[in-house]
């Protein structure tokens, strides 16, 4: 383990790094990119064993927390052996998965065992027909199942949905009740204007609508921020409630102060932040002969000293434009 922290050249710990391993996804949200134009070809796609050396080359920088996310990651050919193998090999790694849980019931007892630590899980309906209208898939059930086996193998899962206005803001009831019987954490992320989606800021449920109509159907108690499991989310305890309810405000109220992630896509582009395009292309680095991993950490570094305040860049866009060029799917959620 590497005796200083990674840092960025604005004093912030760098200790989170979300991979993804694919940019193919089984859905098509409408807020993400359906038309999927930057499919990469296999080639431009790392392989598992380069993903590897990438995971150990972070681990060495002092990244402790990994998140494999996609695309779907489970839509990648043997993506629950690439998982073992990630545990296996690094155990003192917090392991994390990010998925839309249509592919999960029959993994899930595998990922328990394996020592996943968390599954997140993306959910915006809790209607099937919105479901379907949603993702352009019939696979609401699907997915719950795969919350259900989730919690009988004794995985610790949250479920993340985008707020949308005029899709799913009439759901609260149903979402809170989740939270309240089951132990989980349900959590609303403000929809942000990333990639070829038609935003519209007409569109986003912001966190402080959410917060007052939540707190007006049952009783909500704030609970400290300094619980590290839970990023960058505000939770609240539910009164009675097995699970928590929780708020993330990429829009409202934004986390960059304490931005700790770095992004690597499964075409091998590093990205330090959210909504900024700027990428570092380390794939011609990690397959060059000479160059490989000692090369791709001196990019990384010299990332570090350009990773920038992403509320700022949101901010300057042009109104009801993207921050983005590139969708969630392509860059790894
Ligand atoms: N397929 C996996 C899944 O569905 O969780 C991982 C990739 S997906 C792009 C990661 C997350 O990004 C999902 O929770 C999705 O809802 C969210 N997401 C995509 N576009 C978004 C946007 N414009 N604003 C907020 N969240 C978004």
């Amino acid at each position: 383990m590497c005796a200083q922290p990674l840092t960025d050249d604005k004093g912030r710990t760098v200790s989170y790094l979300r991979l993804s391993v694919t940019d193919r996804c089984n859905l098509r949200c409408l807020y993400c990119d359906r038309r999927m134009s930057t499919r990469l070809t296999h080639f431009d796609v790392l392989r598992y064993e380069e993903m590897l050396g990438l995971i150990g080359l972070a681990a060495n920088l002092g990244i402790r927390k990994v998140r494999l996310t996609g695309g779907e990651p489970f839509a990648r050919k043997d993506f629950m052996e690439f998982v073992e193998r990630v545990r296996a090999r690094f155990p003192r790694l917090s392991l994390r998965l990010t998925t839309n849980g249509t592919l999960l019931a029959p993994n899930a007892q595998r990922l328990a065992d394996a020592g996943v630590d968390r599954v997140n899980i993306s959910l915006d309906t809790l209607d099937p027909a919105t479901f379907a209208r949603i993702t352009g898939q019939d696979l609401y059930a699907e997915v719950r199942r795969g919350i259900d086996a989730c919690l009988n193998a004794g995985l610790r899962i949250k479920i993340n949905a985008v707020a949308l206005r005029g899709v799913n803001d009439r759901e609260l009831p149903g979402f809170l009740d989740l939270a309240r019987t089951l132990p989980v954490d349900v959590r609303f992320i403000e929809y942000m204007p990333m990639g070829g989606a038609d935003w519209k800021p007409e569109q986003v449920w912001n966190a402080a609508d959410i917060l007052a109509e939540a707190k007006a159907l049952t009783p909500l108690t704030l609970l400290p921020r300094d619980d590290a499991d839970a990023g960058p989310a505000q939770m609240y305890a539910i009164e009675g409630g097995k699970g928590r309810f929780g708020l993330i405000t990429p829009l409202s109220n934004h986390f960059c102060a304490t931005c700790n992630r770095l992004r690597i896509t499964s075409g091998g582009l590093l990205r330090t932040c959210l909504f900024n395009d700027r990428v570092y292309r380390l794939r011609p680095a990690l397959r060059h002969p000479k160059l490989g991993l000692p090369f791709v950490e001196r990019i990384v570094k010299l990332a570090l000293r350009q990773k920038p305040i992403g509320a700022e860049l949101l901010a300057a866009r042009r109104a009801g434009q993207g921050v983005s060029a590139t969708s969630m799917s392509a860059i790894g959620g």
